[in-house]
């Protein structure tokens, strides 16, 4: 008897299916749900943004970080450009503090004219 498997659809003996939660899968699909591929860590991401949720989040920044976000306040929005003339920083390094800041959900990017400027989260 052939069956259908839950998550890829492929058609499969009975025999050589699975269970899991109710539900019959491929042996493949089967292993795939028990140890589910890590992209990223998830949970770390989860919880370094509950944690920094409110106002102590400037409060963690670096000097570096916070003259960043201190001279995107005062311009309300900046290019990468801008900031490596102004605030005497390599394109690198102005481009590994905005990662973090990105996923700290403080800045983030947006486009004006064409060109990429960088704002307040979530303004
Ligand atoms: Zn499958």
């Amino acid at each position: 008897m052939l069956i259908q498997c839950a998550k890829c659809g492929r058609k499969i003996e009975k025999q050589q299916s699975y269970e899991s939660q109710g539900s019959l899968f491929c042996e493949d699909c089967y292993m795939d749900i028990l140890s589910p591929p890590k992209a990223c860590d998830p949970w770390a991401v989860h919880s370094a943004q509950t944690f920094l949720k409110g106002k102590d989040k400037l409060s963690t920044l670096t000097p570096l970080q916070l003259s960043i976000v201190n001279y995107i306040k005062k311009k309300e929005g900046a290019t990468l450009e801008e900031m490596i003339e102004n605030l005497s920083l390599t394109e690198e390094e102005l481009r590994r503090e905005f990662a973090v800041l990105r996923h700290m959900e403080i800045l983030r990017g947006t486009k004006k004219e064409g060109k990429v400027v960088y704002i307040f989260y979530p303004s």
